[in-house]
């Protein structure tokens, strides 16, 4: 898997069952962004050649892993969701190293890789097809799933182990293999990933691990003939990017991306349960989910005393490293997600909006080696504001004050993006309405737009998805293909829509 330094492991990349440095010979650092002088591996930089490598290998274990029975592929994803849950302590203390989260949340990361492995792992006795009454006389008629090819799984740093497993799992469970690139923040927790994939049984060439930038390592998967489909997860700019560098050859294409997500708090709301939805929804992981609330939306008539409530919450909110149990709220993941912040931070001051609190990069005593930013609240933010309007992926909350439920409404859904909504309300009527109104691919009723369970599909509309979801069943439309069957067992030739069955 590596070698031990002086200062730090160098990991490898994983092909064809072992574990390889790059051709290239070059490699990059992977550094704690609560404390950056604490180095946490250095990783293969991948290249082009890498991925050729990476792409042959699952080409020629596909022709084999797509002839074990669904069944069986399936043991093996089930001693993995062991294995995961055997190692979760050490996979969440990793992953808070590497990328900042608390430790509940990296548990939490690192439970839905185990929920995700077990319940894709019982598809393998389902992946129903229909079976269907032929219009003809002796002739059969069904329909079954099949395998896609080489999957390219191109994942983000927030949820460094649950997203790389929405993806994997489901890939191989139909009978793909893959060829994974993590963001190059998180190579590790995406290096423990896939050595339990390993330590589990999965044969070589059905999962590869290739380390290294976007540009270098991604762009080759896309402009590969070998991958048949790529499930990407990151920004929409990126994703636009993904998706054309893959159209010239008919890739299938599963895209989330970017979100610009609501909580709508109506007069009759229980405020306190929702200013603790708001604080969850809107500073857990630091601000850095997809399904983020970055905008509250909040009834004028109950707009002044939320507002206290929200504020006075989140100045108590404890920053500092993750790894440290009584911290609620870790750092920035990097210089760069940090710049942006206080980016909006300065933006949003220009457009009128008003600082109710935060506003600050922290900088000094335990901070000083982190990229920690201050829970953020903008009030009485206007709709078409930019910080209402653009994902800021950070701790900035834009609290937006509306006369009515209609409008509400409008305001929730008039963002480029479409992925997660909740509303706090006790009436029935307006939960039921807005649940058919809001178009996103989630909604929550009384909890905060963050908290998504295995089982159900996750994706959104709009900018956020091209259509498909992950989880659920619905992951596996991403990743076989329908195929139907007649078998005709008259011995004679039936034309359909010709030839008549005779009653
Ligand atoms: P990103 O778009 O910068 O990178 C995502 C991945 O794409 C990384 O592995 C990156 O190396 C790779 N990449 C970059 N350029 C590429 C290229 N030209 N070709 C191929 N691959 C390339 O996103 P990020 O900063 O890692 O993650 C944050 C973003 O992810 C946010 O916008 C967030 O909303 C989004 N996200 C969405 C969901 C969702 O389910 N909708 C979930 C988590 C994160």
């Amino acid at each position: 898997m590596g070698s031990a330094t002086a200062n730090a492991t160098t990991y490898h990349n994983f092909i064809d069952g072992a574990w390889v440095p790059s051709v290239s010979g070059a490699v990059f650092e992977n550094r704690n962004p609560a404390n950056t002088d604490d180095l946490v591996g250095v990783f293969q930089k991948s290249t082009a050649d890498d991925v050729a490598r990476a792409l042959d290998a699952a080409r020629s274990a596909y022709e084999r892993w797509r002839l074990v029975p669904a069944p069986k592929r399936a043991e093996l994803l089930f001693r993995a969701a062991q294995l995961i849950a055997e190692r979760k302590e050490a996979l969440a203390r990793d992953m808070t190293r590497e990328m900042g989260k608390v430790l509940d949340e990296t548990r939490g990361d690192v439970q839905e890789a185990i929920d995700m492995t077990f319940f894709m792992a019982g598809e393998g006795r389902r992946q129903y097809g229909q079976t269907v009454p032929s219009e003809l006389r002796d002739k059969f008629a069904m329909s079954m799933r099949q395998p896609v090819g080489v999957s390219a799984i191109i994942t983000p740093w927030n949820f460094p182990m649950a997203i790389p497993s929405w993806k994997i799992i489901p890939a191989l469970v139909c009978g793909n293999t893959v060829v994974f690139k993590p963001a190059t923040l998180t190579p590790l927790s995406a290096l423990n990933f896939v050595r339990i994939l390993e330590d589990a049984g999965i044969p070589p060439g059905v999962v590869n691990l290739v380390t290294g930038g976007g540009a270098d390592v991604g762009n080759a998967l896309l402009v590969s003939d070998a991958v048949r489909v790529v499930s990407f997860t990151g920004s929409t700019e990126v994703g636009r990017t993904v998706s054309s560098q893959a159209a010239p050859s008919f890739k299938k294409v599963h895209l989330e991306m970017g979100g610009k997500n609501v909580i709508i708090v109506m007069d009759d709301a229980n405020l306190d349960l929702a200013v603790e939805g708001c604080l969850w929804g809107g500073f857990g992981t630091t601000g850095q989910r997809c399904t983020a609330a970055s905008r509250v939306v909040v009834h004028e008539k109950v707009y002044r005393s939320f507002l206290d409530q929200f504020v006075g919450r989140a100045k108590g909110l404890r920053v500092g490293d993750g790894l440290d149990p009584r911290t609620q709220m870790g750092p920035s993941v990097s210089q760069g997600q940090l710049d942006t912040v206080m980016k909006y931070v300065e933006i949003g001051k220009k457009e009128g909006a008003t600082l109710a609190c935060g506003g600050h990069a922290l900088t000094a005593g335990a901070y000083a080696k982190g990229y920690f930013h201050e829970p953020t609240i903008f009030s009485d933010v206007s709709a078409s504001m930019r910080i209402a309007q653009e994902e800021i992926f950070g701790p900035v909350v834009s609290v937006i004050p509306c006369r009515s439920f209609d409008e509400a409404i409008a305001v929730g859904n008039g963002v480029q993006y479409g992925l997660s909504a909740s509303i706090y309300t006790q009436d029935i009527n307006r939960a039921f309405t807005a649940m058919r109104d809001m178009y996103t691919g989630i909604f929550y009723v009384n909890a905060p737009t963050i908290g998504a369970e295995v089982h159900l599909p996750f994706g959104g509309t709009k900018a956020t998805g091209n259509g498909h979801r992950e989880a659920g069943i619905a992951a596996l439309d991403v990743f076989s293909e329908w195929k139907s069957i007649y078998v005709d067992f008259s011995g004679r030739l039936q034309r359909a829509q010709i030839d008549t069955a005779e009653l």
